[in-house]
């Protein structure tokens, strides 16, 4: 082969290779992009996703069903049982609050978004969301505090539940005081009444037959 040939065939060889590389950029220009323009643009999550956990403090009854559930332990709450007259509000379901709840704090950071908390609440109060931004520079920050009572409100109920438990104590004691009174009395009246006189010898024993009531009428 000339060098005459072979520079028209570098030529050739080199438009074509132009041509291939240029008609993939083509396609790939009029393609569907596959990319987003993050956090402009964000991706719709799956209908039933599982991101962070939303509560709703206001229908929590306190029942710790959830922090039983939870297989890592990131539910942390605190409990005190209401007093009888106490009245606490319903839920939106229309229960019955009776329990104090004081602390009720999600370490999201160790959620490992299982959702096993959710299934179990009786109020369903707990609920996943699709929210997947909430980094954090201060790990603390990741500990997510839901409880709404302050200190002084805690404060307050403790000593209703400290006064319930000491009438409830006093009301026993005066019980268990009647009860013991009462006791005692009945085992006064036993020993004063006179214990009953045992039958003599005399009227136990077997009598001899009488002998008029044994002899027949005579015939006359
Ligand atoms: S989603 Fe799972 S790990 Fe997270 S708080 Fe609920 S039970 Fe615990
Ligand atoms: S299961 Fe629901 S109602 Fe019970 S303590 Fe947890 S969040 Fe509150």
């Amino acid at each position: 082969m000339t060098a005459f040939t072979n520079y028209f065939s570098d030529v050739y060889r080199t438009f074509r290779s132009v041509a291939i590389g240029m008609s993939v950029t083509m396609r790939q220009m009029f393609a569907p992009v596959v990319t987003l323009q993050y956090p402009n643009v964000k991706k719709a999550m799956p209908e039933r996703v599982r991101n962070r956990l939303y509560m709703n403090f206001d229908d929590c009854i306190g029942c710790e069903l959830c922090a039983k559930a939870c297989p890592v332990d990131c539910i942390d709450i605190e409990v005190m049982k209401a007093p009888p007259t106490e009245n606490l509000g319903e839920t939106s379901t229309g229960q019955k609050k009776r329990i104090y709840v004081t602390k009720f704090d999600i370490d999201i950071a160790k959620c490992c978004y299982c959702g096993l908390c959710v299934y179990p609440c009786p109020t369903e109060c707990l609920k996943m969301t699709d929210v997947y931004e909430f980094s954090e520079f201060d790990r603390n920050n990741l500990i997510y505090n839901f409880g709404t009572m302050t200190p002084m409100e805690i404060e307050v109920a403790k000593g209703k539940v400290k006064q319930n438990e000491e009438e409830q104590a006093a009301k026993k004691a005066v019980a268990a005081a009647q009860a013991a009174a009462a006791k005692a009395t009945a085992a006064a009246q036993a020993a004063a009444t006179p214990a009953p006189v045992p039958p003599s010898p005399a009227v136990l024993a077997p009598q001899p037959p009488d002998k008029d009531a044994q002899t027949p009428p005579k015939a006359e």
